[in-house]
């Protein structure tokens, strides 16, 4: 459909042209209001008709109970980590460190509290996830921390730990919607928007209501789980149109089966990829086999300048933003749910013949 490439990025990443087509359809005129969802007053009837169904709809889509909270807030994945110690750190917490968000989150927390990092993959280049016996957790920790999938490194919890009566925390920027997960399991889960539920702007936090307490006095009001909780995420303006973005991406996941079927897809998708490059000594995968991502899939030719002609002769094929991020190099194919089967078959296609050519 009108030149539309198949857009590989970590993040924002690409919208399934369903819902593109949607939102164009109601961009000048929402439901026979005359104006734009853009235009709306947050407090209106209509908006908050959309506010509602978007909150019902991914309650509904990842089996969210009465016992969670959720939130839609700003200030991206990164607002909330900085949030996060300032409501529910009490004491000390642990941090489990798997890549590189979930070490700023750790270094973002120290500046309020005592944090205890449990875990590092450093020195494998964090390259795959800790083995749950590699785990050692502080019986008093107020909550513990992890990152579920490690969108720069591309490894991706399998079985999250069981943590007792510590209450677990996840970062699901990037992979939330993309997988069932039992809600019940964590204390509290956020994701910033632009990855697999919509665009920049917003970030969604789902938390256990009774882990919403008292914070910090320091905490700025927007910042404050029980002002967000007393004011229904409505404090201040909410990011109206990035969430109306995320109730169409709701329903196009909902049209198509739920997290059941895009689950599915996913993991027929990233075997294509990971078969590929198993069958071959051409890349190297740089996750270990039994961590690796669903969402984004890092490997590297045999040299960085072939990385990078990699690059730039799939964008001459429509395939963008394959290069890795700046901290690790390489290529990175960051295959969402919004990425449909025939980009992943194009993109092997394309690596197979960019091997024949350069091994
Ligand atoms: C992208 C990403 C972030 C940062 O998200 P922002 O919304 O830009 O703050 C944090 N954690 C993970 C896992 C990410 O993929």
């Amino acid at each position: 459909m009108e030149n539309r490439v198949y857009n590989f990025a970590a993040g924002p990443s690409m919208l399934a042209d369903d819902v593109l087509k949607r939102l164009k359809e109601e961009l000048f005129n929402y439901n026979d209001t005359g104006m734009s969802v853009m235009e709306m007053s947050h407090r209106s009837k209509i908006y908050l008709e959309i506010y509602e169904k978007t909150k019902a709809d991914l309650k509904k889509l990842m089996g969210i109970n009465e016992d969670y909270e959720v939130f839609f807030m700003h200030g991206g994945a990164t607002g909330v980590f900085a949030s996060l110690p300032m409501n529910l750190l009490r004491n000390r917490a642990d941090y489990i460190v798997t890549g590189n968000f979930s070490n700023k989150a750790a270094k973002e927390a120290m500046k309020y509290g005592q944090v205890n990092v449990i875990y590092d993959g450093k020195d494998n280049g964090y390259a795959r996830i800790p083995d749950l016996k590699e785990l050692f957790f502080d019986e008093d920790a107020d909550y513990i921390h992890l990152c579920a999938n490690n969108t720069i490194y591309g490894t991706e919890w399998k079985i999250f730990p069981d943590t007792g009566n510590i209450p677990l925390i996840a970062d699901m920027s990037s992979d939330i919607l993309s997988r069932k997960v039992n809600v019940s399991n964590f204390g509290m889960i956020y994701a910033g928007a632009q990855k697999n539920m919509g665009i920049a702007g917003l970030a969604v936090i789902i938390i256990k209501k009774d882990l919403i307490k008292d914070a910090m006095k320091i905490t700025p009001s927007i910042m404050d789980y029980v002002l967000s909780q007393k004011n229904d995420s409505m404090l201040n303006t909410p990011a109206t149109y990035p969430l109306y973005v995320l109730g169409k991406v709701l329903e196009w996941l909902d049209e198509l089966g739920g997290i059941d079927e895009i689950e599915k897809r996913n993991i027929a998708k990233a075997k294509v990829l990971y078969d590929y490059l198993d069958s071959q000594s051409f890349y190297k995968p740089h996750a270990e086999k039994d961590s690796r991502s669903l969402m984004n899939v890092t490997f590297t030719t045999p040299d960085p300048e072939l990385d990078a002609l990699f690059a730039s002769e799939a964008t001459k094929q429509g395939m963008v933003n394959l290069k890795g991020h700046r901290l690790v190099g390489g290529i990175r194919a960051s295959i969402y749910n919004a990425m449909p089967a025939e980009g992943v078959n194009k993109l092997v296609t394309f690596m197979d013949e960019f091997r024949k050519e350069h091994e």
